[in-house]
């Protein structure tokens, strides 16, 4: 195929009500840079406080601590998605009114992505629509057009989602993390240099499994330094922190920012894009086809392939807008508090082992954990059935991170690998996470670990549980999947 580009470019205007971005829900938060100092949390979300069963036949406010997984919306999420539903249309395809006000809202998300980036909506740089992280940094490491004996430097804190699209497309060169989870900058350092030079440095700016918050700033400095781009996987900072300004690339998630609707984000430099064949093919993508030519639009178009996720794109731009107007300032300091409150009460638990950085470390509110003497799946069977707690365990999609913080032998990691792939997960090893939001108060976490206290002080449950050998879960006696389905 031959392949050319044209230029295109298009000016779009929305109605203000779509675009003012702060008049569609005040929220419960305080304004940028706001100044209080309550426990009072910075925001609620849709489904907060909904009554769960449990064991004992109460009902209970379901707790959630997953939302390092996937975070509910925050109210202005679904109030844009619904000014903006009756206007729903094609993207970029139609000539009616619709279609051109649905193309400006996407546009609108677009600029609002590239803005949360510190990035100029009308600089170098620009802002793919993807589906979420892993296709983001999937779509990155096409796109770089690597050869297999190129190098990334990436480092073994990573999430799957950074590992194994580099291994599919060149070799891997890792930073090596300490028995507390961290690496220094010495180490990055010492791995930028090595040769063959780098292509890329790809790495997160918070870890899913132990919270830690690497010196991200620092970090891309030092690659910088040696003259090698980086790639920041910011699926758990998006929400939490403002995104490093200097990184090359940034990938992240709506559905971790409070905008569960099917959108993420890739930000990069225009160049990357604008030679070669985009990572999906198709309609949308191209300014003119022949059955043996095609000449590729520009990006940012050029990598969207197919009809765009606009109601995605529209709830991202909502939850955008909402944590710019709770302020950073705001989240970062009830992050801090809970964060501190979490890990530093999981560490004083007896028969308690808290994974990665000691408590005083700045981190995520987030917190990986083990109980002595009692598996991770029943913890969190435990909390789930009996306290309404809903929380995540296993090997949270980074296990060579996950086997380094448990400390685990060679001997001990084949044994596992032996047993699932005979399709006995019983053993697997793993961890309890738990993970705290924008919503979460200070109360939640005394309620979180009363719970593990109580599980780890041995309190006894008042059913016992049966395990499944396929999944490693844990189920009440009384209880089954088909009961749950049913109820
Ligand atoms: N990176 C990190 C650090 C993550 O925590 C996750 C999700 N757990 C991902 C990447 C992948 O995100 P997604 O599932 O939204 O693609």
């Amino acid at each position: 195929m031959r392949s050319a580009a044209t230029h295109h470019c298009t000016t779009y205007a929305l109605p203000a009500a779509w675009t003012d971005g702060v008049s569609h829900t005040p929220g419960s938060g305080g304004t940028a840079g706001s100044r209080r100092r309550s426990t009072i949390p910075p925001g609620r979300l849709v489904g907060d406080g909904l009554p769960v069963p449990c064991l004992d036949g109460e009902q209970r406010p379901y707790l959630n601590l997953d939302t390092a997984a996937s975070t509910n919306a925050l109210p202005a999420v679904p109030e844009r998605v619904r000014e903006f539903l009756p206007w729903y249309s094609s993207v970029h395809r139609g000539a009616g009114y619709k279609s051109q006000q649905a193309t400006a809202a996407y546009e609108q998300a677009r600029a609002a992505a590239l803005r949360f980036a510190g990035r100029r909506p009308d600089g170098d740089d620009v802002a793919v629509i993807c589906r979420n992280t892993t296709d983001a940094i999937n779509h990155l490491a096409y796109r770089l057009r690597l050869q297999p004996e190129d190098v990334v430097v990436t480092t073994v804190v990573e999430h799957h989602a950074n590992l194994l699209p580099w291994a599919r497309v060149c070799r891997r060169r890792f930073v090596e993390c300490g028995p507390d989870g961290t690496f220094d900058l010495q180490a990055v350092g010492d791995a930028l240099r090595g040769r063959p030079r780098p292509r890329l440095f790809a790495v997160t700016a918070a870890s899913n499994v132990s919270g830690w918050l690497p010196p991200i700033n620092d970090l891309i400095a030092t690659a910088h330094e040696h003259g090698v781009p980086v790639l920041v996987d910011a699926a758990q900072l998006a929400a939490h922190r403002a995104l490093p300004p200097a990184a090359d690339y940034l990938a992240w998630s709506g559905h971790k920012m409070y905008a569960p609707f099917g959108a993420g984000i890739l930000i990069g430099p225009r160049a990357t894009f604008a030679a070669g064949e985009p990572f999906l093919v198709g309609g949308g993508a191209v300014d003119l086809v022949d059955l043996d030519e095609v000449v590729w639009t520009h990006p940012p178009e050029r990598e969207e392939a197919g009809s765009p996720n606009v109601i995605g794109a529209v709830a991202l731009h909502a939850a955008i807008d909402q944590l710019e107007l709770t302020g950073w300032p705001a989240i970062a300091a009830h992050d801090d508090r809970l964060a501190r409150q979490l890990r530093g009460g999981l560490a004083r638990i007896d028969n308690v082992r808290l994974l990665g950085p000691e408590p005083d470390v700045d981190t995520l509110p987030l917190a990986a954990f083990t109980i002595d003497g009692v598996p991770h799946a029943l913890v969190a069977a435990r909390l789930s059935a009996e306290h309404g707690i809903g929380v995540r365990h296993g090997c949270f999609c980074a296990h060579p991170y996950l086997v380094r913080l448990l400390g685990l032998t060679t001997a001990e990691i084949a044994a596992h690998r032996r047993a699932v792939r005979a399709g006995d997960r019983r053993n697997v090893p793993g961890a309890v996470r738990a993970s705290a939001g924008i919503n979460t108060p200070a109360e939640d976490i005394d309620r979180f670990l009363e719970a593990v206290s109580a599980i780890a002080g041995g309190q006894p449950s008042t059913v016992a549980y049966w395990q499944d050998s396929c999944t490693g879960d844990y189920w009440p006696q009384r209880d089954n999947k088909l009961e749950r389905k049913a109820a």
